[in-house]
């Protein structure tokens, strides 16, 4: 084993970018410019990062599914739009350890009554309801801080952005986006949840014991973070159609539906549509393919034979 040691605090390895881009006022939406304006991953320094630590990408498994989607049957002749979903250079964004941890930014001094106050209350009210919304299908966990955090959900304007015209070379007049959501992997080597859940169940076990951890589980395992920059300045209505999105990307969904009757369409629609039988025929399909996420790097033998 020797020249296959990782150092557990390599970090971020790359990020990739995600926009919608999703207009502020209801009505009609031409979206169509999510691969235009994505930011092509750099594998290269990830790549680069794996060559250096001796080792090489984890070779993609598929997990076991989560119970929750195991109970769900795809049904009648709904479909779903798996072809859409784009795959990434570790394979698709699922994830492996339950629960999720989700965090939600909160207002600094919650004593006070203001209007920002207010407002700020009623975003965080329709973000904690998507949450909620996507916790039938996979279990997610609000985590007060933004330490440890899986997916971080943070009240702020997403940046604008100018795209490039292809034809006329000018670039176009960036405006303003409802949300963005982004995602980086780093090696994670946090105890492993599933191994505290798995005490936790068997024969009744105390949950506070501490598991023991073999020398596997314990490795640094290639892992995925979301973030999801959501705007202060649309209606409750909005923020919360715009949640269920968003959330949708950071829970595996990294595409978009050509119907508007699924959470997941491209773009803003009149009146949002709830998690839809197709939006979770599409999840279900993509936690049962094989990912990199999940699983320890590679040690390649030592080169001198
Ligand atoms: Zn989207």
């Amino acid at each position: 084993m020797i020249g296959t040691a990782i150092a557990s605090t390599v970090l971020v390895i790359f990020t990739s970018l995600q926009v919608d881009a999703q207009l502020q006022t209801p009505g009609f939406i031409p979206e169509g410019n999510l691969t235009s304006q994505s930011a092509p991953p750099k594998l290269n320094d990830f790549l680069v990062a794996a060559e250096l630590s001796s080792s090489s990408l984890p070779v993609p498994q598929a997990h076991p599914l989560p119970s929750t989607l195991v109970q769900w049957q795809y049904t009648t002749g709904a479909g779903d739009y798996f072809s859409d979903v784009k795959l990434t250079p570790v394979g698709y964004l699922v994830w492996f350890r339950f629960p999720v941890k989700v965090y939600v930014a909160r207002p600094l001094d919650q004593a006070e009554a203001s209007p920002s106050i207010q407002r700020f209350d009623n975003w965080v009210e329709a973000v904690l309801q998507a949450v909620q919304e996507w916790g039938v299908y996979l279990p997610l966990e609000v985590i007060a801080q933004p330490e440890g955090a899986d997916i971080s959900i943070l009240r702020s304007r997403p940046p604008l952005q100018a795209s490039l015209n292809r034809e006329t070379g000018q670039f176009n007049l960036p405006r303003a986006r409802s949300a963005e959501t982004n995602y980086e992997f780093y090696l994670s080597t946090a105890v492993d949840r599933n191994i505290e859940a798995d005490t936790g169940e068997s024969q009744g076990t105390a949950s506070h014991q501490i598991p023991q951890l073999n020398a596997t589980q314990s490795e640094p395992v290639l892992s995925q973070r979301f973030t999801i920059q959501l705007s202060p300045d649309q209606t409750v209505e909005y923020t919360l159609a715009t949640a269920r999105h968003e959330l949708g990307h950071a829970l595996g969904i990294w595409g978009h539906s050509p119907l508007e009757t699924d959470t997941m369409y491209f773009s803003q629609v009149r009146n949002p549509p709830q998690i839809s039988v197709r939006d979770i025929n599409t999840l279900k399909r993509i936690y049962e393919q094989p990912t990199r996420l999940g699983w320890s790097l590679v040690s390649q033998p030592s080169r001198e034979e």
